[in-house]
């Protein structure tokens, strides 16, 4: 049993709730979206923005920093809450992503993951308690288990093989997190991983055997890159069956205003994904009446707001017109207030989420919001 998280409040008819995630640095209260800071920073946004925004928590990648800058030089900062300058919660992604991307020429076997490290050309092998050693040097609020994810798309075979891998490393990763102490954050929270594809049994049996580790939380792993969105929510809701009720349940990967609802509908608890941002930078803009392309031409001359449902500075202050203008031109603030938006409009749809939950209004809430969304 996590003591880390509390329910606070149960939908009565979906398996959405409220709730409070404790860690060393905050109170975090669910669900909630992490804007991706992978290198410490978050794309055209910064800091100071983002706690005005009350995002209490970023999460970060532990491989990517543990390859550049280095953990000698982030540990002479005093970790990464210290040399980032963020001094609110932070997750630890372990890596197991960017591990099976084909620039690192990886080999996975039970050991870990040998590859080659792409600035020195050094061999390099994360093995599980590595990773996990990486993550507690880095300070991290809540580390993440080093995981097998298959590339989308594998035969089942080779998504059994690598949920028991997963799984194997999962009792590695809580056996070394317990019995090495960690100097910069002993409050360190560790959270499993579950693996499978789309194979519903294989999803249920590495949850099952995840409950059994008393683990702080729990995320599935593996979506966001190809499957189609209603068996991840089948999946969500039948991996849900497995978990304990008060483990924080995370959904990696996941940030588009539909996804959300409908993770929460399944009992997410918090999310991260880069697509507000990047879809920003692509200039793909959330509004509540849908998606715009403030490139296109009708943008021009019209001199409404992004979306006139907002009340975020560059709504308050900017018209479409302007912005079309700035990207079209390649201006670097068409970017920065982009996202600004597209993350405001994150934040402002999670609290209204948390809202309608506690006042048990939520389904009603969310049908709503996708039947304007989606017109
Ligand atoms: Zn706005």
């Amino acid at each position: 049993m996590s003591s880390c998280f509390k329910i606070t409040h149960q939908s009565k008819n979906s398996l959405a709730r409220t709730g409070i995630l404790t860690t060393a640095h905050n109170k975090l209260e669910t669900p909630f979206y992490m804007p991706v800071a992978t290198k410490g920073a978050v794309k055209n946004i910064n800091h100071i923005q983002l706690q005005d925004l009350d995002f209490n928590c970023l999460i970060s990648n532990a491989f990517i920093n543990y390859l550049r800058p280095g953990l000698d030089l982030i540990s002479k900062a005093g970790g990464l809450h210290k040399f980032s300058g963020w001094n609110n919660s932070y997750f630890t992604d372990s890596g197991g992503f960017q591990l099976i991307l084909d620039h690192f020429n990886p080999v996975i076997n039970d050991e870990g993951v040998s590859l080659k490290n792409p600035f020195t050309s050094k061999k390099e092998m994360i093995t599980p308690e590595k990773s996990i050693e990486i993550q507690n040097i880095l300070g991290s609020d809540v580390a993440m288990c080093l995981d097998h994810q298959p590339v989308f798309g594998k035969d089942r075979k080779d998504y059994l093989e690598s949920t028991i891998r997963t799984i194997e490393w999962a009792k590695r990763c809580i056996d070394f997190h317990k019995s090495n102490s960690n100097k910069l954050n002993s409050k360190q929270l560790l959270f499993g991983i579950v693996q499978g594809g789309n194979h519903i049994d294989l999803r249920q049996m590495c949850a099952l055997a995840l409950t059994k580790l008393d683990f702080d939380g729990v995320a599935l792993g593996g979506f966001g890159i190809g499957e189609a969105q209603k068996d991840m929510y089948n999946i969500i809701y039948q991996t849900k069956k497995y978990l304990l009720i008060d483990n924080p349940t995370y959904i990696m990967g996941i940030g588009s205003p539909i996804e959300i609802l409908n993770c929460v509908e399944n009992g997410a608890d918090c999310f991260d994904s880069v697509y507000p941002m990047r879809m920003a930078r692509h200039g793909l803009i959330f509004t509540a009446n849908g998606e715009i392309k403030i490139d296109r031409g009708a943008y021009k001359e019209d001199f409404s707001p992004l979306d006139k449902e907002c009340d975020c500075f560059v709504c308050k202050n900017h018209s479409r017109a302007y912005l079309h203008h700035l990207y079209k031109t390649h201006e670097q603030n068409a970017h920065v207030l982009l996202t600004y938006h597209n993350v405001y409009f994150v934040q402002n749809l999670i609290k209204n989420i948390r809202l309608s939950i506690k006042e048990d209004n939520f389904l009603k809430f969310k049908k709503e919001f996708e039947k304007k969304y989606k017109k």
